[in-house]
């Protein structure tokens, strides 16, 4: 039986959903299946030599640029292999990854392509789902079956929640994919344009139950937002928690459906979500309004407020440095984290994320945009752009090399954030320190073991 090698680079310290789900998949169709996660296991070369099919899962930035780096050397391996590139990312970098040896580059909904692929169908043209707007219309539905897991090194291996009582093992499964919003930076928006998919409660279920079985004692729910679909989301941790009382879970969603929904916040903390990640992005009204994420400074406010109040964590992530970070901007910006309470939420990483705008990201309808990238960077899978000011973009780099020491220093959130203001304060200036006193009676909130990379 021809062998299906599925490799992920590298997917948020979470155990591959992108290479269990197309495992099931395969194998349902008579495949023998390889799953090999390179950020934990050595790439098999001798199954790569005879594989059929190698599969590239690519969805997002990182793992992009770590299948790239991959990729000849596959291709050199494997003449005899029909290489595949799936994920978000593939259709929207398609040339480039050809270019380095892949056959074919298929989106978001990529199972069903891969077993066409495999038995030698070749993807149609719904399958290539791609960045191309006129083709966008064809991203597939799928009927998903539970994702196999079967040789993947298992939950403890992986990312965990800490929480003030210690650590629980983390399980990943998806409840929906894609989202029906259209941030203009979101890299989801160029494959999805604004539709999403919700998986059947019972193909979730299986999975969670099988996670829990394997020693998962936290779910993460990776949709990009949980609330795209509030009754599909509600029946199915309603039956997770009466299933599985003692397993915590985590969600993401965004700030506009944290307050239009604000009345399902209790039962989530009663069915046990132990944190909501929140992409705010920015606390400046001008960049706001760039990004199109439809909330406001005192919308955040408003849902940090909200989840306060019931109880469960939030983890609040950032696109901190953009073009229009001014030295006044960011700086506002650390004085507004500490006014919203927010300094126990935000992860020091997330004080030094720059904007990404990769290919087909639609922030390039934008004429300003448009105007001040340069030509598309086909090694760093973006546009690149400066600051106007370079004293941002040095102070951008000086914040990532203090947050990727912060870890192994062992810093608490408001010791690194004294740091960082201490930093931006001597390279551009951040007026008076806020005190951070009324932090410490607090107990720390909840977080994941990997820092929200992208
Ligand atoms: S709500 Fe989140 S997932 Fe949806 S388009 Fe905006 S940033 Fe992307």
């Amino acid at each position: 039986m021809p062998l299906a090698l599925l490799i992920s680079t590298y997917e948020l310290g979470h155990q591959p959903f992108g290479l269990a789900s197309p495992a099931a998949w395969l194998r349902r169709a008579g495949a023998e299946v390889l799953a090999i996660d390179t950020s934990l296991q050595p790439l098999d070369r001798a199954a790569a030599a005879r594989a059929a099919l190698i599969g590239l899962y690519v969805p997002m930035h990182t793992a992009t640029r770590l299948a790239a780096e991959l990729l000849p050397e596959l291709r050199a391996l494997a003449p005899q292999a029909t290489i595949v590139c799936y994920g978000l990312y593939a259709p929207l970098n398609a040339d480039h990854l050809r270019a380095l040896g892949a056959d074919a580059c298929v989106g978001g909904e990529f199972e069903a392509a891969l077993v066409d692929i495999y038995k030698g169908r070749g993807a149609t043209a719904a399958d290539e789902s791609s960045a191309d707007e006129s083709r966008r219309a064809v991203t597939p539905l799928l009927s998903f079956i539970p994702p196999d897991r079967a040789g993947l090194p298992g939950p403890l291996a992986y990312a965990a929640l800490i929480t003030a009582e210690g650590r629980r093992a983390a399980g990943y499964t998806e409840a929906s994919r894609g989202c029906k919003h259209t941030c203009r930076h979101c890299p989801i928006v160029p494959v999805y344009g604004g539709r999403f998919r919700t998986v059947p409660r019972d193909v979730v279920l299986e999975d969670v139950r099988r996670q829990v079985a394997a020693g998962a004692a936290h779910i993460t729910f990776g949709d990009p937002d949980f609330l795209n679909g509030p009754g599909h989301a509600m029946k199915i941790v309603r039956a997770l928690h009466a299933e599985h009382p003692g397993i915590t879970y985590d969600v993401t969603i965004k700030v506009e459906h944290l307050l239009r929904h604000a009345e399902l916040l209790p039962e989530l903390r009663d069915t046990g979500c132990a944190l909501v990640t929140s992409a705010v992005e920015a606390l400046d009204e001008g960049i706001l309004e760039r990004l199109d994420k439809r909330h406001t400074r005192d919308d955040v406010a408003r849902a940090a407020g909200l989840l306060r109040e019931a109880g469960v964590g939030l983890n609040a992530t950032f696109v901190a440095f953009t073009p229009w970070t001014s030295r006044q901007v960011y700086a506002d910006f650390l004085r507004a984290i500490t006014e919203l309470g927010l300094v126990e939420s935000v992860s020091p990483v997330q004080y030094a994320i720059r904007l990404l705008i990769p290919s087909g990201s639609w922030l390039l309808h934008l004429d300003e945009v448009r105007d001040l990238v340069g030509p598309f960077d086909p090694a760093g899978l973006v546009y690149p752009w400066r600051h106007p000011d370079p004293a941002m973009d040095t102070l951008q780099r000086a914040a990532l090399r203090l947050a990727q020491g912060s870890g192994p220093r062992g810093e608490t959130r408001a010791q690194f954030f004294e740091k960082l203001w201490d930093l931006v304060d001597s390279q551009i200036g951040a007026g008076a320190r806020p005190s951070l006193a009324h932090l410490l009676p607090r107990p720390p909130i909840p977080y994941l073991s990997e820092p929200w990379y992208c």
